[in-house]
């Protein structure tokens, strides 16, 4: 006989861990006891040596621990054997006043679906059906410890059986705060597009609204979505209605043979889907051009049914809704039903209302997955968070405040980073609201107070007044620092890197708009290497939306003629347009240059565009020539005007705008080649990080990546956190964490 003490932490409780661990002390003939503690469980176990082998072992192997369990470490140490055990027990939970972990929200498991849509069990078609597997997690949390007084489920009492199921061990739905059933729990229900309920099957009215074209709200996990059938005249009037005119809408399939109608699906893509957080994921579509009406690339984002509501309206003929969240433009998704109402008159024609609460707003989550099978995030949120990143640095009591019109948060505590949900445009005072509530949120939930605060060195950042709002200690973190530092900690690396950081615009340490940077340095600073050639952006950020001024900009800067008379006098006169060395912006006045198109509807829509365009012209190895210069400041800078000019002449010769857009990608892989060759001989910093918003674009991604280790560079993308703006809260923590402020 032998004995040890275990110690397990990462998401184990409220996950049915303790229920699986007596079930496997049972088959192994252990004996011994776990129990809760504020870290994760602890417990003894007791046993032939072969058996507790097989128990410890049992305890990392993901194939065998409860779904939605995440095992982050494992400690086992051996004692005494004790005598006269009986069996193994669950006890009560150890009481140190710690927190521990919240659970993401979790997709309807396929227990829950079997009895969904099996006629004789009790909950058949009853639309919040969960378990100790699956369901509600942290947009229904209101304090800790996480049990059903604390959660929006309080108000509703468990009946008989839902209580006996609750308390037996046995029992699937052991110590599931959410359970309930028809008898007990809430209800949904269907109104027309005044807001009156109609009486009957909810889901049914709903089908009908659907199939005559209509657009409908559904209460969700994380806030309300509209919903509609994916024809292209419907999806039309959704976009009218909400005001979206063409940034892409993702869908909702029945399943995976439905979504394989519309697109490629590998592997990983497959279990992705089907697994337990159901982000959106974007996927090829089968044809690159085909349903142009929900996006205007060459990919789609699907999810799968992630809540019984989903699962019952996708059923029944409706294979694919599009989901897209439901907000007036701009404004944050709704949550409440009153709210809804007010919000959603003219845009939905009728609604599925329920009335469990939703406490916390929670986007989709939308991710990718790379050529290596590892996600690429786009937005971490839903399914996700509030599940921390771990880090290789204390950060307690740290709060990064991000950057601002993707903004998010981290909060420090220990080893982990954790991570609010996709938060939004702060700039919408409803957004930022939001964004307050949720960090007093994360702070009484994870047990920790925010000490000091670090933000983006931009003072009109409104997540950067919050901050010094406060009255706390504050760090101010340049923009392109923080998303190196963020790559860099993504990854675990320590030291000196070179950072190749292009996105949209950041302020710089010289109080310009930055973008298309190499930087070295690390979590304590980072040195500016070279850049790219500023191009002035005539009317400042309405350029952002008339990216025909971006190209006119390129071209008068390279000597060309301009058509708009207006935008020559500005260029001409200096008068309000400012520089950017913002990577985005010459990606824009590119696409503006090869296509004609003056005028974009979302932010970043021509980088899109641009790389699905070049897309099609795969085979394309052509590049123009780079050269650089050194600037009267002495940086380094890419020169674009050589490039421009030849672009346009091959343009003008009749080229095909594929083939000039792919060209344009290698040119500036080459220029990122030499760049970073360049810093490597004068450094000899041979590891190289990107990040910034433009890495999302996988042409240049994965091309760049290719191309350093060519030569020689360790190469580092981001892993777990957005490489966008989203991303910036780790970057913000790492420094702060190396550094006395
Ligand atoms: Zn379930
Ligand atoms: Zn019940
Ligand atoms: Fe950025």
């Amino acid at each position: 006989m032998n004995r040890i003490r275990f110690f397990v932490t990462g998401i184990v409780q409220g996950v049915g861990f303790r229920p699986f661990l007596h079930r496997l002390a049972r088959e192994l003939a252990l004996t011994g006891f776990v129990r809760n503690t504020g870290r994760g469980v602890d417990g003894e176990a007791q046993g032939s040596g072969g058996a507790l082998l097989a128990f410890e072992r049992a305890l990392c192997d993901p194939a065998r621990l409860p779904q939605l369990a995440v095992v982050l470490s494992v400690r086992t140490e051996a004692i005494p054997p004790v005598r006269g055990e009986d069996g193994f027990a669950i006890l009560e939970s150890a009481q140190d006043g710690r927190q521990t972990l919240i659970s993401p929200d979790i997709g309807t498991c396929p227990d829950c679906l079997r009895e969904l849509f099996a006629p004789g069990d009790r909950r058949y078609r009853y639309p919040f059906i969960n378990c100790t597997n699956c369901g509600p997690r942290f947009t229904i949390v209101r304090a800790v410890p996480y049990d059903r007084a604390s959660t929006t489920m309080a108000g509703f009492a468990m009946c008989g059986d839902c209580a006996r199921e609750y308390g037996d061990i046995e029992d699937r739905r052991y110590h599931a705060q959410p359970d309930c059933c028809a008898a007990c729990g809430p209800r949904l229900w269907f109104a027309d597009a005044a807001g009156e309920e109609i009486p009957g099957d909810a889901i049914a009215q709903a089908h009908a609204l659907l199939a005559r074209g209509g657009i409908l709200a559904v209460k969700g996990l994380g806030g309300f979505h509209l919903a509609c059938m994916a024809d292209e005249e419907t999806v039309l009037r959704l976009r009218a209605r909400k005001h979206r005119e063409e940034k892409p809408l993702a869908v909702m399939c029945r399943d995976l043979a439905a979504a394989r109608r519309l697109c490629r699906i590998e592997q990983g893509e497959a279990e992705l889907l089907e697994g337990p957080r159901k982000p959106i994921v974007l996927l090829k579509k089968l044809k690159r051009d085909s349903h142009p009406w929900l996006s205007d690339n060459g990919e789609l984002g699907v999810m799968l049914p992630y809540t019984p509501v989903h699962a019952l309206l996708l059923a029944e003929g409706v294979d694919t809704l599009v989901m897209t969240s439901a907000n007036p433009s701009a404004l944050p998704a709704v949550i409440g039903n009153s709210e809804a109402l007010a919000q959603l008159t003219g845009i939905a024609d009728g609604y599925l209302f329920h009335n469990r609460d939703i406490e916390a707003r929670c986007d989709d989550s939308l991710l990718r997955l790379l050529d290596d099978g590892g996600a690429y995030y786009i937005r971490r949120s839903r399914g996700y968070a509030p599940q921390p990143v771990p880090v290789d640095f204390d950060c307690t009591g740290l709060l990064a405040m991000g950057a601002e019109q993707k903004a998010s948060f981290a909060l420090g505590k220990g080893k982990d980073a954790f991570y609010s949900q996709h938060i939004g445009d702060l700039k919408n005072a409803e957004t930022l609201l939001h964004y307050q509530q949720q960090i007093v949120r994360y702070e009484s939930l994870f047990g920790v107070k925010a000490e000091r605060l670090v933000c983006d060195l931009h003072p009109d950042y409104l997540s950067s007044r919050a901050a010094k709002e406060s009255g706390l200690p504050v760090l101010s973190v340049q923009h392109h620092h923080a998303h190196m530092a963020a790559c860099m900690a993504d990854n675990g690396l320590e030291g000196d890197c070179i950072g190749v950081v292009w996105d949209g615009t950041g302020l710089g340490t010289d109080g310009k708009i930055w973008g298309g940077e190499f930087l070295t340095g690390g979590y304590q600073g980072a040195r500016r290497m070279a850049s790219i050639r500023p191009v002035r952006l005539p009317g400042g950020d309405a350029a952002v939306e008339r990216i025909g001024r971006i190209g006119d900009s390129l071209r008068h800067d390279a000597g060309l003629p301009i058509g708009d008379p207006l935008v020559g006098a500005m260029l001409n006169k200096g008068i309000s347009c400012p520089p950017s060395s913002g990577m985005g912006r010459l990606f824009d006045g590119v696409y503006a240059l090869l296509t004609g198109r003056q005028v974009v509807t979302y932010e970043g829509q021509g980088a899109v565009l641009l790389e699905a365009l070049a897309a099609g012209a795969e085979d394309e190895r052509g590049s123009f020539d780079v050269s650089f210069y050194d600037d009267a400041e002495g940086v380094r800078r890419f020169d674009t005007r050589p490039m421009i000019r030849a672009l346009i002449a091959c343009r003008d010769a009749g080229e095909d705008a594929g083939r000039l857009a792919m060209r344009f990608h290698n040119t500036l892989i080459a220029m990122a080649a030499q760049a970073c060759a360049a810093i490597r001989e004068e450094t000899g910093l041979a590891r190289v990080v990107l990040s910034g918003g433009v890495f999302f674009n996988q042409i240049l991604l994965r091309g760049l990546y290719a191309r350093l280790g060519e030569m020689g560079f360790e190469v580092y993308h981001h892993r777990r956190v957005s490489t966008g703006d989203e991303g910036i809260a780790l970057g913000q923590l790492a420094v702060a964490a190396h550094r006395d402020f």
